[in-house]
């Protein structure tokens, strides 16, 4: 490895913080992207099933001049301003001392839900949210195929948070490193299942049906229940109750059940300040290549959402959160007791 090589800090670059060992990923090219969101305000379910200044709504056409075909239910396409980009850039700096960045490649795509500019997930059939379920699974296990992909996040960012558009959507981005959050889950099932030579999420599931007082939802084959360690006041975590490591170990059954539990649970967080709930959640699994490690990866879906008390009061990440350790008001036990009493109205 060279030091001093020619860099293009244009192009998409992770960055390495040795003070926190970390990395941070830098992609200055996004810049150029349109912004539909507006400002940081939450959006109000919209009336109208079509948008004609929406890309995402079928039969209108996107900034790269394509058109969206007339689609009937789930629609994927490549992010007109990719955050990430394909092309092989081998640029790297390592100096001897502590700096150090790297190009990345990777695939941005956007998977929209449904034709209908004003649906949520909460509102969709089940049946119609297990095609949105099928699409991930079948967008993971293609973009794995990729040589240098190793990891592929599906997330979604609604009600206005870092969301460019309301259109009910989610984004795939299928990047060639592994992403810190998933090395620390990767390390943290390890550990656990070393020492007990158990897998620590099929534990968790079996001590909270017992306890039952974090649990907010559950079907035949998952769990939703407020973390313990809940960060974020409403903060979830949905489980398949069976151990799963890859979302291509779930079947049809076990499909259609997430997509029960899915829509439960946005429809809860709908209903508890009456607004579309600003929030974003991700799916985390065993990263390809990772083949000895299947027996303690539990995959999971992680739901962060942002209000803390009422539509208008949104909890920020500041202060000492920022600089020490995250914080909270409400116990994670208040937090499912509260989700609780609002699903079982919904039911
Ligand atoms: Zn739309
Ligand atoms: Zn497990
Ligand atoms: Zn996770």
């Amino acid at each position: 490895m060279e030091y001093g090589r020619t860099f293009n800090f244009n192009k998409p670059h992770l960055r390495y913080n040795p003070l926190k060992e970390e990395y941070v990923l830098v992609c200055a090219n996004r810049l150029k992207r349109p912004w539909q969101g507006g400002d940081e305000k939450l959006l109000d379910r919209s009336e109208a099933t079509y948008d004609k200044n929406c890309y995402m709504c079928p039969t209108n056409k996107r900034a790269n001049g394509k058109i969206n075909p007339a689609y009937k239910n789930v629609y994927i396409f490549d992010n007109d301003y990719p955050a990430l980009l394909s092309e092989n850039t081998e640029d790297y700096i390592e100096d001897p001392k502590w700096k150090e960045a790297k190009n990345v490649r990777g695939f941005c795509r956007v998977l929209c839900y449904t034709p209908l500019h004003n649906e949520t997930m909460g509102k969709m059939k089940i049946e119609d949210i297990k095609l949105v379920v099928d699409a991930w699974q079948e967008q993971i296990n293609e973009l794995e195929s990729v040589d240098f992909i190793k990891y592929v996040q599906i997330f979604e960012n609604r009600g206005g948070v870092g969301n460019s558009n309301p259109h009910p959507h989610c984004q795939i981005w299928a990047v060639d490193f592994i992403p810190d959050d998933l090395t620390k889950e990767t390390n943290g099932q390890k550990k656990y299942f070393t020492n007990n030579k158990r897998c620590l999420l099929c534990d968790i599931v079996k001590d909270e049906l017992i306890e039952i007082e974090r649990i907010v939802f559950e079907n035949e084959s998952w769990l939703i229940l407020v973390p313990f360690w809940a960060v974020w006041p409403y903060e979830t975590i949905v489980i398949p109750k069976q151990h799963i490591s890859h979302l291509s170990g779930a079947d049809n059954k076990s499909k259609l059940d997430l997509s029960e539990a899915l829509k439960m649970l946005i429809s809860t967080y709908d209903a508890l300040f009456d607004v579309i709930m600003p929030l974003s959640f991700g799916i985390h699994y065993v990263p390809k290549g990772y083949d000895g490690m299947h027996e303690s990866w539990h995959l999971h879906i992680h739901f962060n959402p942002l209000l803390l008390r009422s539509k208008s009061v949104r909890k920020f990440m500041a202060g000492f959160e920022m600089f020490a350790v995250p914080q909270r008001d409400i116990t994670a036990e208040d937090a499912a007791k509260k989700l609780k009493e609002i699903i079982e109205n919904i039911k």
